[in-house]
């Protein structure tokens, strides 16, 4: 599966104030060289329609949208944008065999396992972690499933916002044969502009040009990616980022339970376990989560971020026990499932004036 959250930047602004939900909504990166100095970072549907899209110049947006009189400019508020993906990659996190994040609002998630390879079943999958999302955090997504990332990646672009599109193996190349060679991931405008040059619109276009053709024109690498993701060829893996995201441990409660001691007893053990993998890998986190499985089966996520990075396990401790009792007073179900993840991670040498800065202040 790729999940990719809908207009994020925006979505989550429109989140925050519900009054410009029905309003055309730009949030910008400001150069901070004059007033409409920068670009277009996300725009929501409404602010769509009327060309505006993300990177065109703020300027631009504003010609755009001179018609519209609420439009709403808003400064990107990258920090609070990052806590709300890190709690909703961590819920996505718990329904992947594997995972791989790709950017602050897009991820693949390997499911195979647990849906033992039935389409079916994944379609089924990806409704109930909608569902989920939608229910906590009020935000909605687009998913594609197939039977590789090239393909899910395709068919999570193809319906937009809120879809779910799946493509079966045997459906792969009757999805793929008349869209816009383009729409592969890695043909840009260049490379698209050069195929069709070559007379190369579509993807079956591109599948049905000789291989040696693309080599000589593209390189071996390039050439040979092309002609294979063409017949939905893809056998890359999902797996973590050479840089660590995040770093989780999950387990199952001896019993279904709503008793914080019995919680901590677990999620203790689990943050020992968070932290041995820190500091073997010489790393300092920022952000402390915790995911709750409940007893129905749902799945909950709370996090809280530091402004410093941090080395401590006893820092990690007291925040989970923190997120954990606050989690249990706004709910009511039993815990079945309890993890703990440490997010934002940095390289320790880099922070080391911090961490001393911060110990110096305290003491
Ligand atoms: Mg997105």
């Amino acid at each position: 599966m790729l999940v990719d959250l809908d207009y994020f930047y925006a979505q989550l602004e429109e989140k925050r104030n519900p009054s410009i939900k029905d309003k055309p909504v730009v949030v910008c990166v400001y150069s901070g060289r004059g007033e409409d100095s920068g670009a277009v970072a996300t725009a929501n549907y409404i602010a769509r329609e009327y060309g505006v899209r993300s990177g065109i110049p703020i300027a631009l947006a504003k010609k755009r949208l001179k018609e519209s009189k609420d439009a709403v400019f808003l400064p990107m508020d990258r920090e609070y944008y990052e806590s709300v993906s890190d709690r909703i990659m961590g819920i996505f996190r718990v329904y992947a065999d594997s995972f791989e994040q790709v950017g602050i609002d897009e991820a693949y998630l390997d499911v195979t396992q647990r849906v033992q390879g039935d389409f079916d079943e994944a379609k089924e999958l990806a409704c109930r972690i909608k569902n989920s999302v939608k229910e906590q955090e009020g935000l909605t997504f687009s998913v594609g499933v197939g039977p590789n990332k090239l393909i899910a990646k395709i068919a999570a672009d193809s319906q937009k916002p809120d879809g779910l599109t799946v493509v079966r193996p045997e459906e792969v190349q009757v999805f793929l044969s008349p869209l816009p060679a383009g729409r592969i991931i890695g043909i840009g405008g260049k490379t698209a502009k050069r195929m069709e040059e070559m007379g190369i619109n579509t993807v079956s276009d591109l599948a049905n040009h000789d291989i040696q053709g693309l080599i000589e024109t593209f390189g071996r690498v390039l050439g040979t990616y092309f002609h294979n993701a063409s017949l939905g060829v893809d056998d890359s893996p999902v797996q973590e980022r050479g840089e660590v995201e995040s770093i989780s441990r999950i387990a199952t409660l001896k019993e279904n339970t709503r008793d914080l001691d019995l919680i901590m007893e677990k999620a203790n053990e689990l943050c020992q376990d968070v932290y041995a993998k820190l500091v073997e890998r010489g790393l300092t986190f920022k952000s402390v989560g915790i995911v709750v499985i409940m007893k129905d089966l749902t799945v909950h996520s709370r996090s809280k971020t530091f402004d410093t990075p941090m080395n401590q396990l006893d820092i990690v401790k007291r925040s989970a026990k923190e997120l954990f009792e606050k989690f249990l007073n706004e709910s009511t179900n039993e815990a079945r499932r309890v993890g703990v993840r440490l997010s934002s991670l940095g390289k320790e040498e880099k922070i080391q004036k911090h961490i001393t800065e911060f110990l110096g202040s305290s003491s």
